[in-house]
């Protein structure tokens, strides 16, 4: 579930959002709506996830959670022991909140923590400040809300390595089983991208980044995660189950403005435009271009995604799937990659090394049908 709304701009932000909360009563009225037209999406299947991304979710209170995860329950099938993540910023974590999130039916938080460092925060523009950033924490753990990710940012220009191995440290020693760690990436239309055209910050720094990358990966493994997607690691046990079901081609329904959906032959996506899709919604189903996927769309989906995993690509699953030839041309393409030492090769899957990790998505696309 999309929710579109959040408190202010993040530097780097592409996702849709606006920092208007004029209509957020009505959006939640549609998504609920949404919820009930698209019931046949999942054709019956039990839901086992359920994630409110965003946005900000943490932006809603238990009420409106509560709203939403009831009017699922109505709908669909809900697993028992469903995981139910809710994506959250450090300041709007209260324990009054927690407790409401939790009696809802929240069972899982991922927090946008980003960093522990004050002068990283206010350069990125986010709205917490680092001190936010611990407290949450402590609160959720006090509260039992242990099931816990955190999402850090690393290769910026305002972070060195050693303040980078803090913030690692840091979440590593509150016990946090599950943190996502991304790149800072510059995408256009970003303001980020406009202060760097205009020279009002400094770009960012590949090299920078990979170095902070291949160390990521170093302290990680000593502290026990598991590397089990480029930037997803955790403790034995407790990988994220949604975000699992991506990178397996698991069905999944999006709801509300710019939600993607697939169901194994096809993707869909809703319009990224709260008065439209509201307006949509209102008149029977939501706005959306909906897209089939050819055969060799769905291979290249397959190591594109496969190939970002542990688990790698599995050449049975390739030969069984599209045929022997194209087993026999992937083989053949990887030779150069194993010969770098950038992948490796066992029981018929191709996996990612550390270096193979770095350019993960250039080998994905090199090995394209
Ligand atoms: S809180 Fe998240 S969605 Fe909102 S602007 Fe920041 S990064 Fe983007």
């Amino acid at each position: 579930l999309h929710i579109p709304f959040c408190k202010q701009a993040c530097a780097y932000c592409n996702f849709h959002f606006t920092t208007s909360l004029r209509y957020k009563d009505e959006l939640l009225a549609a998504l609920v709506q949404e919820i009930g037209q698209e019931k046949a999406y999942l054709e019956g299947q039990t839901v086992e996830t359920i994630y409110f991304g965003g946005g900000t979710p943490s932006l809603l209170s238990g009420a409106e959670v509560n709203l939403l995860l009831q009017t699922i329950r109505n709908e669909f099938p809900l697993a028992e022991g469903a995981e139910i993540t809710l994506e959250a910023n450090p300041d709007d974590i209260t324990t009054e909140k927690l407790r409401t999130w939790k009696e809802a039916g929240i069972n899982r938080l991922s927090i946008g923590v980003q960093t522990f460092y004050e002068d990283e925060l206010r350069w990125m523009n986010r709205a917490h400040n680092a001190d936010q950033s611990r407290r949450c924490i402590e609160l959720c753990l006090q509260e039992g809300l242990t099931n816990l990710s955190i999402d850090l940012i690393y290769g910026s220009p305002l972070l060195s390595d050693e303040q980078w191995k803090q913030n690692v440290q840091t979440a590593v020693s509150y016990g946090i089983p599950h943190l996502s760690c991304y790149a800072l990436t510059v995408e256009e239309k970003t303001p980020l991208h406009k202060q760097i055209a205009q020279l009002k910050k400094t770009p960012v720094d590949s090299d920078h980044q990979a170095r902070q990358f291949i160390l990521l990966m170093d302290w990680l493994k000593e502290a026990g995660y598991e590397h089990y997607e480029v930037s997803n690691f955790a403790k034995p046990g407790m990988r994220s189950r949604h975000n699992s079901s991506y990178w397996k081609g698991i069905t999944y329904l999006g709801l509300g403005p710019s939600a993607h959906s697939f169901n194994g032959t096809g993707r869909r996506w809703n319009v990224a435009h709260n008065a439209k899709y509201i307006e949509s919604v209102q008149k029977g189903t939501a706005e959306k271009v909906c897209e089939e996927l050819t055969a060799t769309q769905q291979l290249n989906e397959c190591i594109m995604i496969s190939l970002r995993t542990a688990e790698g690509l599995d050449l049975n699953r390739v030969e069984i799937t599209w045929g022997e030839s194209e087993k026999l041309r992937i083989t053949k393409d990887i030779q150069k990659y194993l010969k770098k030492k950038q992948v490796v090769l066992s029981d018929n899957k191709v996996r990612l090394t550390n270096e193979g990790m770095l350019v993960a998505d250039g080998i994905a696309a090199n090995l394209f049908a």
